[in-house]
């Protein structure tokens, strides 16, 4: 099988708000920048329904409209995207060296891409339990009642009955932050104490809408399209008795994987994997490449804040370039 080889001045691994911003910013500033798909073109928003507080959208959207829209206006000076896995970086030198094949299970690497720099935007992912009728729609409920960010669907549910499941800090944070929209938060905890701080756990505790379900575990979560989520399926482990518990809203919270596998033991993260940066900036340890989004942010995680360190980022890399020699010649993609 022959191999594509393609050179560019900034290459932005992941096509989601970050990678997508960083791309809009990089190619107004004449910098023909390439933008790798991956796994999720357009990123986590594409699996949700109504974004109703991304700015400049007084209506709200769809998670995948608002998507394409970014990429529209990304192509619209010049960015080129390619779709394809990146399975090995290095690092080592400039340009830097991206081998990436056709998918995640395919064998061979079919293209190999040389980067003046690289912006990583490969998010993050919220760890799911698993269970049927969490899948995304159409499949399941998720993002029609189920979700894994209180922040950014906490507002659909109020006056609603809804359940958090969770026992570590995030599982708390969601709970409390809930109780400002729901009718009443029930957490559902496979253990008989919470993981999460104690200050947390005590606030959770002490919460009057606030409601604990403990040495419980989800079997199943149930509803309808037309519906969205009518009730869960939880198992008493104690008394090993299964019941159906009604809710309208499932905030899955335990915990998110930021996507960098493919860079440990080259770039600077912590216990998590979540990438550092340099103080104010989106500089890694290595000079010319950056990290922005969700790889990079355990803390807000939304796409605004996503999109601001993708500009953020293509800033810097526009700048390391103005005082760095261009080793190789830039190739196109297509
Ligand atoms: C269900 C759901 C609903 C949400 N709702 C909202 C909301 O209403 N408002 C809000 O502000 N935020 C919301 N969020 C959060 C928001 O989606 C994220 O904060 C945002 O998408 C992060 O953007 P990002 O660009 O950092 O990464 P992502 O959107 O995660 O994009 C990562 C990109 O990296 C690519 N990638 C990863 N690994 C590789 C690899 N090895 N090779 C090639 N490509 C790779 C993926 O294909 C993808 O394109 C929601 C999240 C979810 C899951």
């Amino acid at each position: 099988m022959s191999q594509i080889e393609i050179n560019k001045k900034v290459v932005i691994l992941g096509s989601g708000p970050a990678g997508l911003t960083a791309a809009i910013y990089a190619s107004r500033a004449q910098l023909d920048p390439l933008v790798i798909d991956g796994p999720q073109p357009g990123g986590q928003l594409t699996i949700t329904t109504d974004v109703e507080n991304y700015p400049g959208f007084k209506n709200g959207i769809m998670g995948p409209v608002l998507m394409d829209e970014f990429r529209e206006q990304a192509l619209r000076f010049g960015t080129e995207i390619i779709n394809v896995w990146i399975e090995k970086v290095d690092l080592s030198q400039r340009p830097f060296i991206l081998y990436g094949k056709e998918s995640q299970d395919a064998e061979a690497i079919t293209t190999i891409i040389r980067a003046e720099t690289l912006i990583i935007s490969t998010g993050a992912s919220a760890k799911w339990l698993g269970v049927p009728g969490e899948e995304p729609v159409p499949l399941g409920l998720g993002g029609n009642g189920v979700s894994a960010c209180a922040t950014c669907d906490g507002f659909f549910f109020r006056g609603k009955p809804i359940v958090v499941v969770g026992g570590g800090d995030t599982a708390m944070e969601e709970a409390l932050f809930l109780t400002k929209f729901a009718s009443e938060v029930t957490v559902v905890h496979r253990r008989d104490e919470f993981r999460a701080s104690k200050i947390m756990a005590d606030r959770v505790k002490s919460h009057e809408k606030i409601k604990i379900l403990w040495n419980t575990e989800v079997k199943q979560i149930n509803g309808t399209k037309e519906s969205g989520v009518e009730s869960i399926t939880l198992i008493d482990t104690q008394a090993n008795e299964t019941f159906d518990y009604p809710t309208q809203g499932v905030f899955i919270a335990i915990g998110h994987k930021p996507n960098t596998d493919l860079f440990k033991g080259i770039l600077d993260m912590d216990d998590v994997g979540y990438l550092i940066t340099e103080g104010k900036t989106m500089k890694t340890n290595v000079p010319g490449v950056f990290a922005c989004g969700d790889a990079q942010d355990s803390y807000y995680r939304q796409a605004i804040t996503a999109a601001g360190t993708g500009c953020m980022a293509a800033i810097d890399a526009e700048r390391f370039l103005a005082e760095h020699p261009i080793l190789a010649e830039t190739t196109i993609a297509a």
